[in-house]
C-alpha cells in the first residue's frame, strides 16, 4: 500500500465495481451496475471518480492505493428495517415454534413480543447501548454500513424514550450510519387492550410529540395487521407523526392483506414494509407511488412460512423493491443481509443483481437518503465494501458464508 499526503483513496484490481444504478429488473438491464477494468478513487469521504486505474494514477501519483486483488467492490449495503435495540434473544421459544405451536399459543404462555417488552422495560438505557454495539458490530462485518432501527419494545413514553436515546449514543458512535424510527405503535400494551382507543391518543398526543421535541426519530410507524392496529389507527397516527414532522412507514399486509400497501401509498410512506399477502391493488397502488416495497424474506423464512412477498410480480409492475433483514429477536434473529438476499434469490424470484441493488440503492430509497448512500457514483459518499468473490452473482450464492475482505465508511477503513 502506497501512502501519501493527499487525502485521496485508490482502489484498484477490482473484478467487478457495482454501482448499483442500473434499472430495478433485470429484464430491463443490469441492476447491479457492474463495470470491469476500472479503479474507484475516493476523496474527502466521498467517491470521487470511477475510470481505468492507469488514467486515476497519471491524474492523481499521490493518492494512497489499495489492491483489491480480483475481488468484487459494492456501496456499503443499507438495511432499511431493523429492530436492533432490544434486550434478550427470545431462544427459548423457538423449541415450541419449530414444532408448530401457535404464535397465539407462545403469547398466552408469556412469550412473543410482550416478552420483549416486559425484557426491555427492565433494562436501563446504558444497557441498551452495550447488548446493541455488539450486534451492529456484526452488522458492519457482514457488509451493512447504513441502517434504520425502530423503537417499539418500550410502549409507554419513557420506555419508547429510552429506546430511542439509546439508538442515538449509538449513532453518535459513527460506527454504522444509523436511522431512527419510533413505533411506539409496535403494538397494544396488555394494559391498555381494553381500551386501544387510549393507547392511539397517548401515542398521538403525547409519545409523538415529545419524540418530535428531542429529535429522536427520522420515521414514524405502524404496525398494521389484523389483531394489531387497524387501518383508521394506522392513519390516525401517521398523520400524526407527519404534523411533528415525522415521515411515515407502515408495517403492511404481513400475513394478512387488509388494505395496508394501498393506505402506505395514499399517505405518501416511504415504504410500506413485509407484504407476504399483498393483493394486485396493493401491488398497483405501490407501482404508482413513490412509497418503496420492503420485503422480507428472512422472516417468513424463520416463521416457516411457505409463500413469499411477490417480488416479481411487484417488479414487473415497476415498484422499487427494497430487502431488509428485519433483524428482532422473535421473527428473524439475522442480522446478515447478504443472507436476506439469497432468500431474495432462492424463495421470490429475484436475480442477484436485483437482490444487490434492493438491498442498497432501494434501501437508501426507503429511508428516503438522498446523498448518493446506496450507489457508487461520482459524490455518493464512500461507504464501500469489498467481497472477497469474483462476481456479483456470488454474494448471494455463497448462502451464509462470511465474504467480506473490507469495508469503509465515508473513506476510511472500519473492518
Ligand atoms: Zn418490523
Amino acid at each position: 500500500m502506497k501512502r501519501a499526503s493527499s487525502g485521496t483513496l485508490l482502489l484498484t484490481g477490482c473484478a467487478q465495481v457495482a454501482t448499483c444504478t442500473g434499472p430495478p429488473s433485470s429484464d430491463a438491464g443490469d441492476p447491479a451496475g457492474i463495470r470491469e477494468g476500472v479503479a474507484v478513487l475516493v476523496r474527502d469521504g466521498r467517491v470521487a471518480e470511477i475510470e481505468p486505474a492507469a488514467h486515476l494514477l497519471v491524474r492523481y501519483p499521490d493518492a494512497e492505493t489499495f489492491d483489491c486483488a480480483g475481488g468484487v467492490l459494492t456501496p456499503g449495503l443499507v438495511d432499511s428495517h431493523t429492530h436492533a435495540v432490544f434486550g434478550r434473544f427470545r431462544a427459548d421459544e423457538y423449541p415450541l415454534r419449530a414444532r408448530g405451536v401457535s404464535y397465539m399459543e407462545i403469547a398466552r404462555q408469556g412469550g412473543g413480543i410482550h416478552a420483549s417488552v416486559r425484557d426491555l422495560r427492565n433494562r436501563s438505557e446504558d444497557e441498551l447501548v452495550e447488548l446493541a454495539l455488539p450486534r451492529l458490530r456484526t452488522m458492519l462485518s457482514l457488509g451493512t454500513t447504513t441502517l434504520e432501527v425502530k423503537s417499539g419494545y418500550g410502549l409507554t413514553l419513557e420506555d419508547e424514550l429510552k429506546t430511542l436515546r439509546a439508538i442515538r449514543r449509538l449513532a453518535a458512535l459513527q460506527e454504522v450510519r444509523l436511522v431512527p424510527t419510533f413505533l411506539g405503535a409496535h403494538e397494544i400494551p396488555i394494559d391498555h387492550r381494553e381500551r386501544r382507543d387510549r393507547y392511539v391518543a397517548l401515542l398521538e398526543e403525547e409519545m409523538i410529540p415529545a419524540v418530535a421535541e428531542e429529535g429522536l426519530a427520522s420515521f414514524c410507524d405502524v404496525f398494521m395487521e389484523p389483531g394489531v392496529f387497524t387501518a383508521a389507527e394506522a392513519e390516525r397516527i401517521l398523520t400524526a407523526g407527519l404534523r411533528y414532522g415525522m415521515r411515515p412507514k407502515l408495517h403492511a399486509d404481513e400475513l394478512q392483506e387488509s388494505g395496508g400497501a394501498a393506505l402506505a401509498a395514499r399517505l405518501g410512506a416511504a415504504s410500506a414494509d413485509h407484504l407476504g399477502a399483498i393483493s394486485a391493488a396493493g401491488i398497483e397502488a405501490l407501482a404508482s407511488s413513490r412509497t418503496v416495497a420492503t420485503l422480507l424474506p428472512t422472516t417468513l423464512f424463520f416463521l416457516g412460512k411457505k409463500s413469499y412477498a411477490p417480488a416479481r410480480r411487484l417488479l414487473d409492475a415497476g415498484a422499487t423493491v427494497a430487502i431488509a433483514t428485519d433483524f428482532n429477536p422473535g421473527s428473524s434473529p439475522n442480522p446478515s443481509l447478504p443472507f436476506a438476499m439469497t432468500a431474495a434469490c432462492s424463495q421470490m424470484g429475484m436475480t442477484p443483481a436485483e437482490a444487490l441493488r434492493a438491498a442498497t440503492l432501494a434501501g437508501a430509497a426507503a429511508l428516503e437518503l438522498t446523498d448518493g448512500t446506496g450507489t457508487m457514483a461520482p459524490g455518493a459518499p464512500a461507504d464501500l465494501v469489498l467481497w472477497d468473490v469474483a462476481s456479483v452473482n456470488e454474494i448471494p450464492y455463497r448462502m451464509a458464508t462470511p465474504i467480506t475482505r473490507a469495508v469503509w465508511r465515508a473513506g476510511q477503513r472500519i473492518t
